[in-house]
């Protein structure tokens, strides 16, 4: 069993994992190799001690180097589920499932909020991951909806499966074919049904279908970890970026306001000090 897995690629993620590793952890960073699409994306970054007047992909750039000197891998994965197993804890990755005795969610801020109705219907209809339930729609009729382009080979996946596939693309560039795929756009309005999903409302239209996958680069906290307690959308946590499960902490965008890479970086250097501290209380 692991001691901890970080999850996220980011500033946070990142910083936990070099700390982590000085202390002589034994632990997985897990997340896009890539790093964090909100890295690469600045255009010009002022505010980061040390990296004057550097552009996204010289910050990636130095990232990955800090990680390749402390001899750290990423273990490519997006996590679906994070379950407390009263004294561990359950990672889930599509098909794949790790242990670890403490985790740290370094899973950034998604600018999406959850249509009405998704929360309601996760499990009974809605889901975020193509891997894990991508089977369950062979031969049925979807709707996916995608925030990024990274994603789009989930969708194709869905689209080998699916009769019919509505595809909802949040993102320019959208390159998705098919005889079977319909492309929309825009996002839903809701997500509507009895005991399962049935319909999903656009503002020109309403497809009924038998599933929704809501493809999203960060999913909401609750939705990842469940019994997480999260306000307005950010994991609650206390200054030692302890969240209300024992065990399990978050760094990062995740925890709130100022979205900033030295904020997401000094928080992961502070989840990784309190796993540390946590690990030697339990011996
Ligand atoms: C265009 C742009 C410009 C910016 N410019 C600046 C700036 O100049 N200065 C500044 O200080 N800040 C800037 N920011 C804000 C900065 O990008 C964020 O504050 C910072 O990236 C937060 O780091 P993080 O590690 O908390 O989260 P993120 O960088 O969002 O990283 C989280 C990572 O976790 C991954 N992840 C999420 N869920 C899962 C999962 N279930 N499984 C696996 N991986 C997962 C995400 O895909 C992502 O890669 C900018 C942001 C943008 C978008």
């Amino acid at each position: 069993m692991y001691d901890c897995i970080i999850i996220g690629t980011g500033a946070a993620g990142i910083s936990a994992a070099l700390t982590l590793k000085a202390r002589g952890k034994n632990f997985l960073l897990m997340g896009s190799k890539g790093l964090s699409p909100k890295i690469s994306a600045a255009e010009k970054i002022n505010n980061y001690p040390g990296l004057p007047a550097v552009d996204g992909e010289q910050l990636k750039a130095a990232l990955l180097r800090s990680l390749e000197s402390a001899g750290i891998e990423i273990t490519p994965a997006q996590v679906t589920g994070v379950y407390d197993m009263g004294g561990h804890f359950g990672v889930l990755c599509g098909q794949d499932s790790y242990e670890a005795k403490t985790i740290i969610l370094a899973t950034g801020v998604e600018a999406v909020k959850p249509v009405p109705g998704e929360l309601e219907f996760l499990g009974r209809g809605v889901s975020y991951c193509a891997t894990c339930d991508g089977l369950l729609y062979k031969g049925k009729k979807i709707v996916v909806v995608c925030t990024s382009k990274d994603m789009e080979e989930e969708a194709e996946y869905l689209a080998s499966l699916a009769s019919e596939m509505y595809y909802a693309p949040l993102y320019k560039g959208a390159a998705l074919s098919g005889e079977n795929v319909h492309i929309i756009g825009g996002m839903p309005q809701a997500i509507e049904g009895g005991m399962r999903v049935e319909r999903v409302v656009f503002k020109d239209r309403t497809v009924e279908c038998d599933g929704v996958f809501m493809l999203k680069s960060a999913l909401a906290p609750s939705a990842l970890v469940p019994g997480l307690k999260a306000e307005g959308g950010h994991v609650l946590v206390d200054r030692q970026c302890r969240t209300n499960l024992s065990g399990l902490f978050a760094a990062g965008d995740c925890t709130g306001r100022p979205y900033q890479y030295a904020k997401a970086a000094g928080e992961g250097n502070v989840a990784a000090h309190s796993v540390c501290d946590y690990l030697a209380d339990k011996k």
